[in-house]
């Protein structure tokens, strides 16, 4: 204990000593405020004014040093939710000699990532905004481990879904209202502010209506990386892992794994499905499968998680619970069901998700469009979806709407109506829907790594030209294989060709089997062609283009 005690104090003197003659040190990625992430030695917080604080000495260091820009509008977006006016991060500044004057800091040891939850209430919130984003901002950053030390700075309590928060360290995250506990004045020794946007995928309508990213930078294959961090986390096992572990197929409870099912994702206080035991009923005679049921109210997430992750089909209705697609396995199809006047293509999120390339789910939605099969709540408080307070036009108008028109999050009222209805699901078109949705199901091959890997660049393209008449030329090129081919197994090895008459602006694209070729079609003589190869692997995964040849007939 003493030992402990005087080490501590021992470091608190050279952490001291090195504050107060060091400063504070930042260093940042990122052009913008958007896209910043920062690190820092010394990074203060004073409990009383609630703010950060950068002590500036001879030797601290501000990169960017943006002046006053700093605050035009911020330094960087606390949370990952883009440029929003409510999660920005900024410091006060104060000279190092002003740490004479203030209570003794207390010093956090831990590395340190400082972030904003966005929405911890709502589920799907939690995993696109939060969960993903501070995961991957940990692998962006080595020293963020799994010793690391989270403090969420939006000012919320723990929420529902704190024990997921728990699964990315193994030290309690902290949260805001908590920092006061250790003192006027903490500085962490080693931090790091701000979430990596690199793997959102859907924005949420504060500038324009809500839909996917414009620049989706993620693909499944992290998505699924990250799914099987978590389950390792909450000590789930897949059946492909059961296989691993050589248990035989005989194996009873394998056996049970392997079994085929459906899960129907309840939601049980509101956006109802009224007739849920009809639907699981139609569903297991369609499908000859077993139908389970999930819902957050009445089951741990890891329990869900366990059965998601072997089900064949997810449905249900529009809500956050759909996140949990992310844990299906390849191959599974996910069944997004809509309110009526609730048009599917306008709120995307669990599609998009499902749409990634590599996450290998097929995405099928249905919408009631039978009037008489919705239940509204126009009495409801306003944030369920009530419209009783708004003038008796304005809500004859929603009631009348058979779509809600595209806008902004949110808080317009008809959409928060139509989206908190209850739905009688109307088996006999949900069952349509499903055997139309799936003839079209894509095999998914097992995912191979060499199914993703795209040429590298033709190499010793050249071209020879010769001149048949005064009308008449020919142009000849040819090139080598890419140098990754020769390690790869290819289905289809295919080149591109294009060839560009020097100052015009079209081109003539030529799709090849072969590593050379004799052009004499449109091929004029004394003439200055450019010409541009590159290397296609089956159909799709385009290779970069080689130099551009000057090819003169
Ligand atoms: N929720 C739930 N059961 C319900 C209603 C909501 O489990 O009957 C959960 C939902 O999954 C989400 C949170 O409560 O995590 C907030 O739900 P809300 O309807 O506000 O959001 P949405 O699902 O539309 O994103």
């Amino acid at each position: 204990q003493t030992q402990e005690l005087s080490q501590a104090r021992i470091d608190y003197h050279v952490a001291l000593q090195a504050l107060q003659e060091h400063g504070t040190r930042m260093v940042c990625t990122g052009k913008m405020h958007t896209d910043r992430i920062c690190r820092f030695d010394y990074l203060c917080y004073g409990s009383e004014a609630e703010e950060f604080v950068f002590f500036h000495s001879n030797s601290s260091v501000m990169l960017p040093n943006l002046g006053s820009r700093r605050f035009q509008p911020a330094l960087l977006d606390l949370s990952s939710v883009e440029d929003h006016n409510t999660q920005y991060f900024n410091f006060l500044e104060l000279p190092a000699a002003a740490l004479k004057f203030m209570p003794k800091p207390v010093f956090v040891p831990d590395v340190t990532l400082i972030l904003n939850r966005f929405n911890p209430d709502n589920l799907m919130h939690v995993f696109h905004d939060d969960l993903l984003p501070a995961f991957y901002t940990m692998k962006q950053y080595s020293d963020l481990d799994d010793e690391a030390r989270l403090v969420f700075m939006e000012g919320w309590g723990e929420g529902p879904h704190f024990d997921l928060y728990r699964l990315l360290s193994s030290k309690q995250p902290l949260l805001k209202e908590q920092l006061k506990n250790f003192g006027k004045l903490m500085c962490f020794t080693k931090s790091y502010v701000g979430l990596s946007k690199m793997t959102t995928w859907y924005q949420y309508g504060f500038v324009q209506p809500q839909g996917p990213k414009a620049n989706i930078l993620v693909s499944g294959n992290e998505i699924r990386q990250f799914a099987r961090a978590l389950m390792e986390k909450m000590n789930i096992t897949t059946v492909e892992e059961a296989e691993k572990d050589g248990g035989s197929a005989e194996d009873e409870k394998e056996k049970e794994m392997k079994d085929d099912y459906i899960v129907v994702f309840s939601r049980s206080t509101t956006r109802l499905i009224l007739n849920e035991a009809e639907l699981i009923m139609a569903l297991a005679q369609e499908f000859q499968m077993r139908v389970v049921t999930v819902s957050l109210e009445e089951q741990t997430f890891p329990s869900i998680v366990q059965v998601i992750s072997g089900a064949s089909m997810l449905v249900s209705m529009h809500g956050a619970q759909l996140i949990t697609s992310l844990f299906l396995p390849r191959g599974a199809a996910v069944v997004e069901l809509y309110p009526f006047a609730v048009n599917p293509e306008q709120y995307t999120p669990y599609k998009t998700l499902a749409s990634l390339p590599g996450m290998d789910l097929h995405y099928i939605s249905w919408r009631n469009t039978k009037e008489e099969n919705t239940v509204t709540h126009p009495d409801r408080p306003w944030e369920q979806g009530g419209i009783a307070h708004l003038e008796k036009d304005e809500q004859e108008r929603i009631l009348a709407s058979k779509e809600v028109p595209r806008h902004l999050c949110c808080r317009n009222p008809e959409w928060l109506f139509r989206i908190y209805q209850d739905t009688l699901v109307d088996i006999p078109s949900v069952l349509e829907v499903l055997r139309e949705g799936m003839k079209t199901k894509p095999s998914f091959k097992k995912s191979r790594p060499a199914s993703t890997v795209h040429p590298g660049r033709v190499r010793e393209a050249q071209c020879q030209t010769s001149v048949q008449t005064t009308n008449e030329a020919k142009l000849t090129v040819s090139w080598q294989i890419p140098w990754n081919l020769k390690y790869l197994k290819v289905r289809e090895v295919k080149y591109e060709v294009w060839i560009q008459e020097q100052g015009e602006n079209t081109y003539m694209p030529y799709i090849l089997p072969q590593q050379n070729y004799t052009f004499s079609e449109n091929i004029k003589p004394f003439t200055t062609y450019l010409v541009w190869v590159r290397c296609i692997f089956n159909k799709n995964l385009l290779g970069p283009f080689a130099d551009v040849l000057m090819c003169r007939t």
